[in-house]
């Protein structure tokens, strides 16, 4: 891998980029991030992906590196120094480096680095497949709204998922599940509503989901946003995910069950349909 990335205003090959060690997102996990996708070259919900890392960074009382029309620069450099056809691009944005201690330093300047990942993302062959899904208990804080580098929990869900033969976790609190280890849950009822947890603190409000649920609305598909149990996940007609590097994917499976026929259904193959085609109408 050869890639051009960004670090604190400049564009460096990989192995050139480095940051302090004294970076509060190494020390901490004091830092924020985003995922944008990538296809024929363009953005894919590039501003939602903007205002949440603006309330992200606001939320942790963070400063923003740079202006937003900067970012769109840097993500387009980006784009175009890797010849980045379709794939994902990450930015992350820390307090920046101080000396180590609990309290925040009072003028670190953040530190922003970017870079692109190559991947095949609208023929994915899980597609075609299904996600297989564990439950596994969601032990994450409780701002999970907020973007925050600190994946350790979610990253252990999905080795305990790889583990298990399946494909990911869905986080399960109270009777109810969360949403995936990085991506937000539904199902698909007989009725042909979705229902989808509702947002608050609990989930990361995801931008392909924000996009999703609008999408679906204004052609006619019923939304209920609130929190459904396992068991109603297992007597859904089908189930699906939605994150940026995702779009929409379908789940054919919780703890070794079948949901409906066991094999990606048509509700969830049109929703992606429908996301993958408003959401190119949009990029940028
Ligand atoms: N939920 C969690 C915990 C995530 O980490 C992610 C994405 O990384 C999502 C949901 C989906 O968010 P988005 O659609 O903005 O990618």
């Amino acid at each position: 891998m050869n890639r051009i990335v960004y670090v604190n205003g400049k564009y460096l090959p990989e192995e050139e980029a480095s940051v302090s060690i004294f970076d509060r997102g190494f020390l901490f996990a004091d830092g924020v991030y985003e995922v944008t996708s990538v296809l024929e070259g363009k953005l894919i919900d590039f501003p939602g992906h903007l205002r949440r890392l603006a309330r992200s960074l606001n939320e942790l009382g963070m400063a923003k590196p740079c202006s937003d029309e900067e970012l769109l620069e840097i993500h387009r450099q980006l784009v175009a120094q890797n010849n980045l056809e379709e794939g994902m691009i990450y930015l992350q944005v820390t307090r920046g480096a101080a000396d180590r201690d609990f309290v925040f330093p009072k003028n670190a300047t953040p530190t922003i680095v970017l870079f692109t990942q190559a991947k095949k993302l609208r023929n994915s062959p899980k597609i075609n497949l299904g996600y297989k899904v564990i439950t596994v208990p969601d032990l994450r804080w409780k701002r999970r709204d907020i973007k925050t580098v600190q994946l350790l929990y979610p990253s252990m869900a999905k080795m305990e998922a790889t583990k298990a033969g399946a494909d990911d976790a869905w986080l399960v609190e109270d009777g109810y599940i969360t949403e995936g280890t990085s991506n937000n849950a539904y199902i698909v009822q007989s009725t042909g509503d979705i229902v989808t947890r509702n947002l608050s603190n609990d989930i990361l409000h995801g931008i392909t989901r924000a996009s999703l649920l609008e999408f679906a609305s204004a052609e006619g598909v019923r939304v209920v946003q609130r929190p459904f149990t396992v068991d109603e996940a297992l007597e859904a007609e089908e189930a699906f995910i939605t994150a940026a590097s995702l779009f929409v994917a379908p789940v054919v499976e919780i703890d070794g069950k079948p949901i409906g026929s066991g094999k990606p259904g048509p509700v969830v193959s049109t929703l992606r349909e429908i996301y993958l085609t408003k959401a190119m109408e949009k990029a940028i």
